[in-house]
């Protein structure tokens, strides 16, 4: 009931909520293997205070982490080690894809390096730059909130196609 008397009330959905929750209490997994790892802690830190977006508890151990975080060169014999990190997160979880190495290899064209992440798990929001900025991060953080938002991230995708039973493969 408002002051003057007048019914205040609002309606929503419980998806809408849990995903509101979701989007401002992520739980980064910083696997960071090289210079774009740095990066990363500088957007960590006071000045940029990735806090701000709910998004400052890092976890170390994947079983409590929901955001990984990519931040580096992935070379070959790492891939199997991303990927049981990756398997190992609790669902829903979401993948960024932090700076030119692990999107796409970077200046690495060369056998011993993956050339982009997206080859071995799936990825929802790609950071741009060698390395990015932090205010570049910041706005890829943004963005992963409003897909998280509404539900277009690929976890929640796959959470959808498992409940219609149309799910063809986890990855
Ligand atoms: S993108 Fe640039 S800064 Fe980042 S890991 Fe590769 S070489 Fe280093």
């Amino acid at each position: 009931m408002s002051k003057d008397g007048s019914a205040a009330y609002f309606t929503t959905r419980v998806d809408a909520v849990v995903n509101w929750a979701r989007k401002h209490s992520l739980f980064p997994l910083p696997f960071g293997t090289s210079c774009c790892g740095i990066e990363m802690m500088a957007t960590l830190c006071s000045d940029y205070d990735m806090a701000r977006f709910g998004a400052e508890a890092i976890r170390f151990s994947p079983r409590q982490a929901d955001l990984l975080i990519v931040a580096g060169i992935i070379n070959a014999k790492m891939a199997p080690v991303l990927k049981t990190v990756y398997d190992q997160m609790s669902e829903p979880k979401w993948v960024m894809s932090f700076g030119a190495c692990a999107s796409s290899g970077g200046i690495f064209n060369v056998y011993s390096v993956t050339q982009g992440i997206d080859t071995v798990i799936p990825v929802d929001v790609y950071v741009p730059g060698c390395p990015p900025a932090p205010e570049g991060v910041l706005h890829s953080l943004i963005r992963l909130q409003e897909q998280i938002q509404k539900g277009e991230t690929v976890a929640q995708r796959r959470e959808r196609q498992s409940r219609a039973g149309t799910l063809k493969s986890i990855t």
